[in-house]
């Protein structure tokens, strides 16, 4: 899982390192299958439940789960990329949100806000700990500087599949949930949103867009359990972990 966690963010940091306006989400998603198949591992996303690419590609207003297509993106968007992979059948899940060129002030703020949600949750994971204290912790984080959490999809457990017990909520009570145990890995994975929680699914079927239409983030990690507190299977091999602010 190490291996397939490492891929991912190699992934998402030749995404990162990449993406400007004027490309398409297709060719995002390009970039995203030509990698992981170059390093011999299968695109977790493709064919799951008929979806057809190999990343999720969400601009904007768009949460989660946007369908790579001919949308050209532009300066000043946020894009969403999520990316799964299969390695020696371990599964490994992350996303990062982009910006496109100069973005404003207030896109700014909503991706540092749900990547410091993100590690808030995950300073909080260790053998013995309830999950609820993750969710928890995200959610306080995320709703005390004036955005919301988005309720209606969650993180997950991960291992020989992509969606493995237990959901893993951003929001909850900090008593609530399973307790959290060494060798255990989830994908946590809040979704932040600058207005109104509520989302709602695109005729598509698989687009998740916020209510208001308002701008939202995703940044997800696979994170192990151990005794000594997270071990992010999902960073950059180069990186350190980063500190919560
Ligand atoms: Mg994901
Ligand atoms: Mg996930």
């Amino acid at each position: 899982m190490r291996d397939a966690g490492a891929l991912v963010a190699q992934t998402l940091d030749i995404v990162g390192k990449t993406i400007t306006a004027g490309m398409t989400t297709s060719d995002i998603d390009k970039l995203v299958e030509d990698n992981i198949l170059a390093a011999g591992a299968t695109p977790a996303f493709k064919g799951y439940h008929g979806f057809p690419a190999s990343a999720c590609v969400s601009i904007d207003e768009q949460v989660v789960h946007g369908i790579p297509g001919s949308r050209k993106l532009q300066e000043g968007d946020i894009v969403s990329v999520d990316v799964g992979v299969i390695l020696e059948g371990w599964y490994g899940d992350s996303a990062s949100t982009f910006a496109v060129g100069e973005i404003s002030e207030s896109k700014q703020k909503l991706m540092d806000v749900t990547r410091d949600a993100l590690f808030c949750g995950i300073e909080q994971v260790r053998d013995g700990v309830k999950l609820g204290v993750v969710s928890s912790a995200i959610q306080k984080y995320a709703e005390s500087r004036g955005y919301s959490v988005v309720r209606d999809l969650v993180g997950h457990g991960i291992g020989r599949q992509m969606h493995e017990e237990p959901q893993v909520p951003n929001y909850g009570s900090p008593d609530k949930g399973p307790v959290l145990k060494t060798g255990m890995v989830i994908a946590i994975e809040p979704m932040i949103n600058v207005g109104v929680h509520e989302v709602i699914t695109k005729k598509d079927g698989w687009t998740i867009v916020t209510a208001d239409e308002k701008p939202s983030a995703h940044f997800e990690h696979t994170v192990a359990v151990t005794d000594e507190g997270a071990d992010i299977l999902s960073l950059l091999r180069t990186e350190k972990p980063e500190r919560v602010s």
